[in-house]
C-alpha cells in the first residue's frame, strides 16, 4: 500500500499544535500528507484587535490556516465549511451552523467518502477527549472514527466510492506529562498554574502513547507554521513568553496513541508507517 496520510482535525492551529512536525518529516520523505478541518475557527480568540474582528475571523484564520499549511509542507488541505462550535457551555454551542450540531450521518458520509477518495495508510485524529475536551475536537474525533471504519464497509454507501481499508488509525495526544510541563513553565513565570490542572485531567496517559515522533529536526517548521496563527498565540500566551528552547523541550515530541487495529499492551512503534509496507509511489 502507498503510504499516505489523513488527518482530521476541527480548527485552524490543531495540526500546528499537534502534528506540524511529523508532517513535515512525512514532506521530507516525499509521503503525500492531507489535512481536514472541520471549521474555519470562527469563534476562536482574537489576540490582537488589529489582527481581526468578529466578522472576519473566520476568513483570517484560514489565511492563518493556509500559511502554517506551507511552512509544514502540507500537500492538501480540505476545509469542510461547517461553523467553529465555541469552547464548551458557551452560548456558540447551541448555534444551529454550529459543526457539533450537524447530523452525524452527513458528516460521516462526507469523511468516509473523503477517505475512499484519499486512500490513506494511516488516519489521525483526536483521542475521545478531544486533547482537552473541546466540543469540537470531540465531534470531529467521533466522526472521524464512525467515517474510519465506514469507509471500509462495502455495504456502507456504495455511491461514495470504492471501500477503503487504511492501516491504521492514530490519536493525536496530549500526553499529561506535557500538561506537567507547561504548568511547571507557568509557575516558573509567578503565575497561577492552576488552569492546567482541568487539562491534566483529560490528557493523555503517558503509558497508553505508542509511538512518540521526534520533531526537533523539523522544530523550525512547526514553530514557524505555530506563528502564522498569530491570531490564537498572541503576545500573552505562555509559548511566546518563553524561550524558544524550551518550547521545543515541550513540543519538539509529538505523541500518538494507536486505536485501530487494536494494540497490544506494550506495543511501541518508531514512525506512524512503521511495519507497513510501502508500495510504489
Ligand atoms: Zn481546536
Amino acid at each position: 500500500m502507498t503510504h499516505r496520510l489523513l488527518a482530521f482535525f476541527a480548527h485552524p492551529d490543531d495540526e500546528s499544535f499537534g502534528l506540524a512536525g511529523s508532517i513535515a518529516k512525512l514532506a521530507a520523505q516525499r509521503i503525500p500528507t492531507t489535512l481536514v478541518c472541520a471549521t474555519r475557527g470562527e469563534v476562536g480568540q482574537i489576540s490582537h484587535p488589529a489582527l481581526a474582528t468578529a466578522e472576519n475571523i473566520g476568513a483570517v484564520r484560514e489565511r492563518e490556516l493556509r500559511a502554517a499549511a506551507q511552512a509544514m509542507k502540507l500537500d492538501r488541505l480540505i476545509l469542510l465549511d461547517y461553523r467553529d462550535s465555541g469552547m464548551e457551555g458557551t452560548d456558540e454551542n447551541h448555534d444551529p451552523r454550529a459543526f457539533v450540531n450537524q447530523p452525524a450521518h452527513e458528516v460521516v458520509a462526507r469523511l468516509a467518502q473523503l477517505i475512499r477518495q484519499a486512500q490513506p495508510s494511516v488516519v489521525v485524529t483526536f483521542d475521545p477527549q478531544g486533547g482537552y475536551g473541546h466540543p469540537d475536537h470531540i465531534a470531529i474525533h467521533q466522526h472521524a472514527v464512525a467515517a474510519f471504519h465506514a469507509a471500509a464497509d462495502p455495504s456502507y454507501m456504495p455511491a461514495l466510492g470504492q471501500p477503503w481499508q487504511a492501516s491504521r488509525l492514530f490519536y493525536n495526544v496530549i500526553p499529561r506529562s506535557r500538561i506537567a510541563l507547561m504548568r511547571d513553565q507557568m509557575a516558573t513565570l509567578g503565575e497561577d498554574p492552576s488552569r492546567f490542572d482541568r487539562f491534566a485531567e483529560r490528557a493523555w496517559p503517558d503509558e497508553k502513547v505508542h509511538l512518540t515522533v521526534d520533531v526537533t529536526g523539523q522544530f523550525a517548521a512547526k514553530w514557524q507554521a505555530l506563528m502564522c496563527h498569530r491570531t490564537q498565540l498572541g503576545d500573552e500566551h505562555l509559548f511566546r513568553r518563553i524561550d524558544v528552547d524550551t518550547v521545543q523541550r515541550i513540543m519538539g515530541r509529538e505523541h500518538f496513541a494507536l486505536a485501530w487495529p487494536e494494540p497490544t499492551p506494550d506495543l511501541r512503534l518508531e514512525t506512524l508507517f512503521d511495519g507497513l509496507t510501502r508500495g510504489p509511489q
